[in-house]
């Protein structure tokens, strides 16, 4: 994740809920995408570091366990930057230029300017953050799919000039791949459409009335349409009393319910799911010399994986002196 600000109900449902499932069963590393960060963000690098810090609180409140998983931070790791150098030598510009997200964020984002390289080889420097560790699952939201593809293709490309090395990676995406924001767009924090797992009640609350629903229903007494209505999109996502949620949607498909309860019972299940994190979330900020420790000795051991890796990749290329 990259430490551009604070994580919201996208980053849970899409991410970090599987990250917390994996724990149990995979062998994983986590890490703070600075590097990442500045592809976009060069120009205010100032809040990098508390942003990490405070995402890996997050991570923590969510119900991820540093003793079970590797967290670290990319740029601790600086053999991810040379694996990305090696890369580039086999991808074709051009293969960067088509992925989706790269011309999505150039429209959407027309006030930053992001020609720069670095923005364009986000996805290839994403390649080696993940088989430098010979990932085969990375658990991701909806958008992250094609440059999951992307690196399959350029891992390929790389076995035809210099041998097998590395594992294909695959995508892994939860129930919500892609968490609508307040307005139906992507939640995203470029779009200032969020809920973030720091907001307090009476922010969701008030954010959550603000929330877009059926456009045509202009009365309560209006039938609605349920299905992609971002309200039952979260009903679906956070509200675990299944049913209530069958009753709000059988009674807005026949107008018999307002927004306003719809909504009201929505915050009170986003609250409810959100108490127990915010409470981890500040006890875990409360010790940053911990969470440091965690990310210090975290990227000391993706380090060691990493230059494992490098060494075999060096060999491979037949630039080992
Ligand atoms: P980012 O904030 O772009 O660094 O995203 C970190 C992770 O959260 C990636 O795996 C994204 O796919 C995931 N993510 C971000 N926003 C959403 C969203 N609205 N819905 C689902 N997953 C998301």
């Amino acid at each position: 994740m990259r430490p551009t600000g604070r994580l919201h109900l996208g980053h849970l449902v899409g991410a970090l809920q599987n990250w917390v499932a994996l724990e149990r069963e995979y062998d994983c590393y986590y890490f703070v995408a600075d590097w990442h960060a500045l592809t976009s963000h060069y120009a205010s690098t100032g809040d990098i570091v508390s942003d990490a810090l405070d995402n890996v609180a997050d991570w923590i409140a969510a119900g991820v366990d540093p003793e079970q998983s590797t967290l670290f931070v990319q740029s601790m790791v600086p053999e991810h930057a040379e694996l990305y150098l090696l890369l580039q030598m086999v991808t074709p510009i051009s293969w960067l230029e088509r992925v989706p997200t790269y011309k999505e964020q150039m429209e959407q984002l027309a006030e930053k300017d992001l020609s720069n390289l670095g923005f364009l080889g986000y996805p290839l420097l994403q390649t080696a953050d993940v088989i430098i560790y010979d990932a085969h699952c990375v658990p991701v939201g909806e958008d992250q799919v094609p440059h999951l593809e992307l690196s399959r293709e350029v891992v390929r490309r790389f076995h035809n000039f210099f041998g097998d090395v590395f594992v294909e990676p695959q995508a892994l995406l939860t129930p919500t791949p892609r968490l609508p924001g307040l307005d139906n767009r992507k939640m995203s924090k470029s779009y200032g459409n969020t809920i973030d797992l720091a907001d307090t009640a009476e922010d969701v609350v008030k954010k959550v009335r603000q929330m877009y629903t059926d456009p045509k229903r202009v009365r309560a007494d209006i039938p609605g349409t349920v299905e992609g209505n971002p309200v039952f999109v979260y009903h679906d996502a956070f509200n675990p009393d299944r049913a209530e949620v069958d009753d709000l949607k059988a009674r807005y498909r026949a107008g018999t319910v307002g927004d306003v309860e719809v909504k009201l019972k929505l915050a009170a299940a986003v609250n409810a799911m959100l108490d127990p994190l915010r409470e981890r979330r500040a006890q875990a900020l409360a010790r940053p010399g911990y969470l440091r420790d965690v990310l210090v000795e975290g990227s000391r051991k993706a380090q060691r994986v990493a230059q494992e890796t490098m060494a075999r990749v060096r060999a491979a290329v037949k630039l080992d002196y």
